[in-house]
């Protein structure tokens, strides 16, 4: 039986992911289109960790999604016999008047999550290392943890190929030709070949102006940077004796293996407010400045990473969204054409669900979670012309 021919076009973890959901829902005829490699450097996805927290503030929809795409990744980690999660637990310090902290802790509570309110001197006994004078309400979850970003990638790309799906890399797409709704979409790559395909999926982070650049999306791409302190005491700050955290715009993880296991042991900390607006191709420049804001906030926190040593410094790409949500939909004047867009910094986590969510707006299914929120038509013209014109 002839089986149409899907085309995703970018192998981040939402290409990937979507490749994979439309191969396991019975899809066979499923291409990845990658301008480079699976995991290479530049792209959002690529990197050892991904925090996966529940805690979204007033937000509790996303937090029920979190729960849905944990259970996808277990299932994904049994699929291919690969660790892909770590628990960690997860310690939030914030205030009774922060929308977020309390938020977050009746939600999940409500949710019947383990989570439990510390009392400040408590969160001093069990968590010596963080300075917590400025904070009145502290939470601790169970259920948080590291995702290895790159394994999971990996895990992806060997079931992908196992269920018959092809992966192009070294295949950069120039644009999509849908001008006739009776005639296959034209798939136009660099080597000026062109590939016809019934429907696509355009998961391309933080390129998406290049190929969707008629829509004038409101997406800000952002530069965002990863810092690494080494020379920690693990007993102090190790996986399973130092919680993963979050406070304010700052968030970490315990020391762990960088750089996909065979890499040196340090503990990780990033900033999620939103950077200078970039092009995705320029060559990360570092801030230092900006670095320095970081690292001033984490020595608040953590007083004793003053004494550690600042080690490296990693540049990245945030697809920034007005509203902060994602942009899952059909194109508006193609339904044939399927995006992801505006991840806004915190799409990882949600990779298997979000695969999900794509296959069913290509297969014409219910998707497995509510899709309003994410339909481009929420972004209003204002907030376009406010920020087409940074984009
Ligand atoms: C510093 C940092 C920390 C983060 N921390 C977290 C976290 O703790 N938890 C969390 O849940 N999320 C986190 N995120 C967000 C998360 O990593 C991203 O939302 C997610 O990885 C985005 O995936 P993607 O597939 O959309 O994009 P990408 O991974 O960038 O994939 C897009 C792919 O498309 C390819 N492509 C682009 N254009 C073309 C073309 N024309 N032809 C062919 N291929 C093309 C690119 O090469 C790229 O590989 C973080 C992001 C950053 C930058």
């Amino acid at each position: 039986m002839y089986q149409q021919r899907i085309v995703i076009i970018g192998a981040g973890i939402v290409g990937l992911a979507t490749a994979y959901a439309l191969l396991k829902q019975g899809s066979h005829n499923v291409t990845v289109l990658e301008q480079a490699a699976v995991d290479h450097q530049r792209g959002t996805s690529h990197g050892l960790s991904r925090l996966l927290r529940l805690e979204y503030g007033e937000e509790r929809f996303y937090s029920e999604m979190v729960l849905q795409s944990l259970y996808r990744w277990h299932e994904l980690e049994q699929r291919s016999q690969r660790t892909l999660y770590t628990q960690t637990e997860l310690l939030a310090l914030g205030n009774e008047t922060d929308h977020s902290t309390k938020a977050s802790y009746y939600h999940l509570r409500d949710m019947g999550l383990p989570i439990q309110q510390l009392s400040r001197d408590t969160c001093k006994q069990l968590f010596p290392q963080f300075n917590t004078q400025a904070y009145d309400m502290c939470t601790y979850n169970k259920v948080a943890g590291i995702l290895y970003a790159s394994h999971c990638l990996q895990a992806l790309k060997e079931n992908i190929l196992k269920m018959g799906g092809t992966i192009h890399e070294s295949c950069h797409v120039k644009s999509i030709l849908h001008d006739n709704p009776h005639t296959p979409l034209r798939i136009r790559t660099a080597d000026n070949s062109e590939i016809q395909a019934e429907r696509a999926v355009l998961a391309v982070g933080s390129w998406v102006h290049r190929l969707l650049g008629e829509l004038h999306l409101p997406i800000r791409i952002t530069r965002q940077y990863l810092l690494y302190f080494a020379n920690l005491s693990p007993t102090l700050f190790g996986l399973h004796t130092f919680p993963a955290f979050l406070s304010d715009d700052i968030y970490g993880f315990p020391i762990h293996s960088t750089y996909a296991g065979c890499g040196p042991n340090w503990l990780k900390v990033a900033s999620h407010n939103f950077g200078n607006t970039i092009d995705p191709d320029q060559s990360p420049q570092i801030e230092e400045r900006v670095v320095r804001q970081v690292a001033e906030k984490t020595y608040q926190l953590l007083p004793m990473l003053r004494n550690a040593r600042l080690i490296q410094v990693d540049a990245c790409m945030y697809d920034v969204s007005p509203d902060e949500n994602f942009i899952l939909d059909c194109h508006p004047n193609d339904p044939r054409v399927v995006f992801a867009a505006g991840l806004t910094g915190h799409g990882f986590k949600f990779g298997p669900l979000l695969g999900d969510i794509l296959s069913s707006l290509v297969r014409n299914t219910p998707p497995p979670v509510p899709i309003e929120r994410f339909r481009l038509a929420r972004l209003t013209q204002a907030s376009y012309k406010q920020q087409s014109s940074v984009a």
